[in-house]
């Protein structure tokens, strides 16, 4: 693991401007930019499927501490802007991570929120959603909205 320090704030403060820099996208992981670190920038706020949301989170090392149920659901990707994907994932996790300070944070999420997390969290093992349709031919779609990304 790389240290913290000036350069992971520095990463952080990346992964949200990039974030930022594209219409309703809710999260960004570090080897979409390009960095082979453990870190990816999530925020729902304002999203209508997340009523709840807990805000903008940097998480560094994040782990899968439980989850519970499995809903299928569309996901779009900043790697993948063409497409959209029906992904089947758990409608509620616990995740376990440590902010740029390295202190440790525990977050609950559900549904749009919960999925948007294990969606980066996959980033960070080179897993994209490609890899977690059950059907190339029949859950995958064109985009049909240019310029909605995540
Ligand atoms: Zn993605």
């Amino acid at each position: 693991m790389r240290s913290f320090g000036p350069a992971l704030a520095r990463l952080a403060r990346d992964l949200e401007d990039t974030a930022r820099s594209f219409p309703r996208t809710t999260g960004i992981a570090a080897p979409q930019v390009g960095e082979a670190w453990r870190v990816c920038f999530i925020d729902c706020t304002g999203h209508p499927k997340v009523p709840d949301s807990h805000g903008p989170i940097v998480m560094v090392n994040p782990v899968l501490l439980s989850h519970s149920g499995f809903e299928t659901g569309r996901e779009g990707c900043l790697s993948l802007p063409e497409i959209t994907a029906n992904v089947e994932r758990p409608v509620e996790v616990a995740v376990g991570f440590l902010d740029v300070a390295g202190d440790p944070h525990e977050v609950e999420a559900v549904g749009f929120e919960a999925r948007v997390i294990l969606h980066e969290m996959d980033h960070l093992d080179g897993v994209l959603i490609l890899d977690r349709v059950r059907s190339l031919a029949l859950d995958v779609f064109p985009r049909t909205r240019p310029g909605a990304s995540r």
